[in-house]
Parts: structure tokens; C-alpha cells; sequence
């Protein structure tokens, strides 16, 4: 099998999961507990909240653990614009979100928020210029992704960040779920973080939403109280621990597997400028982890299934966007309706091998020629 969707989820860490396993059998008590049981649950959850917060650089936030970045988009977003609601009811943010941000988003413009987009450049990052003309005094939420997860384009975080200190009544949230655990990121200035430990060798089932303690949330959730009032129920303290492994491990390694994926990277680009009616979607700003491409004679579908029945796995768009609908992001940065329709995501990670890429060409290639033939049969 040759997998290269590692930006839709990668495979769990063995010791990762080792330390799940353990901490499942060793804590068997509700951290909320007044028993030892309890107080040692408690007291582990905390050790690893301050190992999270401690590998993020960041002081003065609440740890908000939660299902995956889903729900901490989610809770970010609802939270922020439920809460301020008689603050303003404008909020600002880009065409290259995840569904996870773009629907609550949606969602909020059916209640009646106004809603702007900032402009892309033509490299994909966000025209800064156009973002400070739209801020305005209803401004409450700025949303952002450090990382899109269809064309990886890296965005000027920290950047915005400081010139949004100006303006301490409109929040900024980021969501850094393709960013953590692949690049160095800063999140000093930032006053919502989403990320979700699928995406760096963890489980399936958790994320976080690092939220400044100066921010007030309406939860989601209504409930008995957890680790803090924003998000309740039992933590589920393995899956706790587990996250706090996986970020350790994965900021490790980060440079050295940057430097790996970038070489794949370029081999692949290399290769597919070669190919008529292939165009590259991910620009210069794009981290080597994903690299899209759009084939303009065949359905994103058509090509995905081909190669899935080669043992292949890559995706068409990002795995939670529906597949041959034209993607959002495409049609902001190339306002071409073909490329938007055809575009394919593959994405590396340092488990990603010289010889993988190898092959990959080779059999896609193959399937290239026979496919194009077909379209034009
Ligand atoms: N945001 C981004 C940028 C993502 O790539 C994803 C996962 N595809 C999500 C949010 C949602 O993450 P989860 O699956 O953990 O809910």
C-alpha cells in the first residue's frame, strides 16, 4: 500500500497508543472524583495539560479538550459569537476554511451576522491590506487557518496577529489543525487555537481548543461541570495523555521531517510539470506536506478510485468536503471552474518513502494515459 493522505489522518504512534493502553488500565477513576482515585486522575490530566501548554509556548489560556478540531472550531466560533453577541455582528474570514469553520460560519449568516472574505493574493495568502480595510467596530470574529487543508497554503499568522492588537474587541481564531506537529508556528497574539491529534500521529477522538483566559465562551454543551465549565463530561483522560504524547513527539522531530517531506515534495513536483493538462494548485507559500494538483480531463473521483484499486491512497479535496463539486478555495484563488472541479490532494509525511513516490509516478503515469484516453473516447 502506498499511502499519501496523511493530511486527512495518519496512523497512530506506537507509543502513542502504548501510553492510551496504560493509562486506560492505571486510572480507572472519574478525574472529578473526591476519592485518591480521582485526585491521581486529576492529577495526571493536569501534568499533561501543563506539558501541552508548556510545548506550545503559551501561558494565561484554558486547555479546552474536545471531540477533534471539529467541535473546537465549533465551539470557537458559536462560543465566541453567542457570548459577544451585543458586541458586533460582523465576522471576517477566508474562502480556504474547512467545513468545520465555513458551516458554523454559514450558519451564523442565516441568524443574520455579516460575514466578509478577505482577498487571497495570487500565492494564496491572504491580502493583509484588503483584511485591515474590513475591520470594523461590529467586527467580534476573526477566523483564519494557519494552514489550509486543501492546497497547504501557510498564512501569515503571526503577522496578522500583531496587527490585530489594535483592535482588542475582535477575536482572532485559528484553526492550526494541518499546521501543528509540521511547522514551527507562534501562538503568542492568538486568542482561540483549534488542532486535532489525528493529524500528528494520535488518536482518533480528541482535540483541543487552547482558548486566551481573557476569552468567554457560551459552551456547546450544557452539563455538569468538567476541567473547566466550557466543555463537560468525564474527560476521557487517556485520550488526554495520548494527545499530550503526540504533541511531544511530533514537535521533536518537526524539522528534520520537514526537511524529508520537502525532498518528496520536490521530487513530485519535478515529475508532474511533465504531464500536459496537469496544473499544480499549491503555490510557493504551501508546506510540502500537501501537494494539489488538478488534472483537467478527468473527474477528481475517476482518478482516486483508479488509484485506490492500485493500493494507492491520495484524495479528492479535503476528505470532508464533498468530492466532484468544485472546491471554495480553488475557485477564490484560480476562478476556474475546470481546476476547481478536478483537483486532487496528495499528501506526504516523513513515514513517506523515496521508493513510495517512485512507484506512485510510475502507476500514475500509467493510469494517466488510460484515463485521458478514456475521457476522450
Ligand atoms: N480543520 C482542518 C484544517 C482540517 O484539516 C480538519 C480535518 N480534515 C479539521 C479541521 C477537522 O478535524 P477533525 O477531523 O479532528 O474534526
Amino acid at each position: 500500500m502506498i499511502y499519501l493522505d496523511y493530511s486527512a489522518t495518519t496512523p497512530v504512534n506506537d507509543e502513542v497508543l502504548d501510553s492510551f493502553n496504560k493509562a486506560c488500565k492505571n486510572y480507572v477513576g472519574n478525574a472529578h472524583a473526591i476519592h485518591r482515585l480521582g485526585i491521581e486522575a486529576n492529577q495526571l490530566i493536569k501534568e499533561a495539560t501543563n506539558q501541552i501548554t508548556s510545548l506550545l509556548n503559551i501561558k494565561n489560556n484554558n486547555v479546552i479538550y474536545t471531540s477533534g478540531a471539529t467541535e473546537a472550531n465549533n465551539l470557537a466560533i458559536k462560543g465566541v459569537c453567542n457570548y459577544y453577541q451585543n458586541r458586533g455582528r460582523h465576522i471576517i474570514t477566508t474562502n480556504l476554511e474547512h467545513p468545520s469553520v465555513k458551516y458554523p460560519i454559514d450558519y451564523l449568516k442565516e441568524k443574520g451576522y455579516q460575514v466578509s472574505y478577505v482577498n487571497l493574493l495570487s500565492n494564496g495568502i491572504v491580502d493583509i491590506e484588503h483584511l485591515k480595510s474590513l475591520i470594523n467596530n461590529h467586527t467580534v470574529l476573526i477566523s483564519i487557518c494557519y494552514v489550509d487543508s486543501e492546497l497547504g497554503i501557510k498564512q501569515p499568522i503571526e503577522e496578522i496577529a500583531l496587527f490585530l492588537k489594535k483592535y482588542p474587541k475582535a477575536i482572532f481564531h485559528v484553526d492550526a489543525t494541518q499546521a501543528i506537529g509540521k511547522i514551527k508556528i507562534d501562538l503568542s497574539n492568538i486568542d482561540l487555537v483549534s488542532f486535532s491529534a489525528h493529524k500528528f500521529y494520535g488518536l482518533k477522538g480528541i482535540g483541543c481548543l487552547i482558548s486566551h483566559k481573557k476569552i468567554k465562551l457560551e459552551p456547546l454543551f450544557h452539563g455538569g461541570n468538567s476541567i473547566n465549565h466550557y466543555r463537560s463530561g468525564t474527560p476521557s483522560l487517556p485520550l488526554i495523555v495520548s494527545l499530550s504524547k503526540a504533541l511531544r513527539l511530533s514537535l521533536e522531530n518537526k524539522d528534520s521531517q520537514y526537511q524529508l517531506v520537502k525532498k518528496l515534495n520536490n521530487k513530485l513536483r519535478q515529475e508532474l510539470v511533465n504531464f500536459n493538462d496537469l496544473v499544480i494548485n499549491s503555490t510557493d507559500q504551501s508546506i510540502p506536506h500537501i501537494l494539489n494538483i488538478s488534472l483537467l480531463n478527468i473527474k477528481a473521483s475517476t482518478l482516486v478510485n483508479a488509484l485506490s484499486d492500485n493500493n494507492i491512497f491520495i484524495s479528492a479535496k479535503s476528505a470532508c468536503s464533498s468530492v466532484d463539486q468544485p472546491s471554495v478555495s480553488l475557485l477564490a484563488l484560480t476562478k476556474n471552474s475546470l481546476i476547481a472541479t478536478s483537483s486532487v490532494r496528495i499528501s506526504l509525511s516523513a513515514l513517506t518513502t523515496n521508493q513510495e513516490i517512485k512507484k506512485f509516478l510510475k502507476i500514475f503515469g500509467n493510469l494517466y494515459q488510460v484515463l485521458n484516453r478514456k475521457e476522450k473516447e
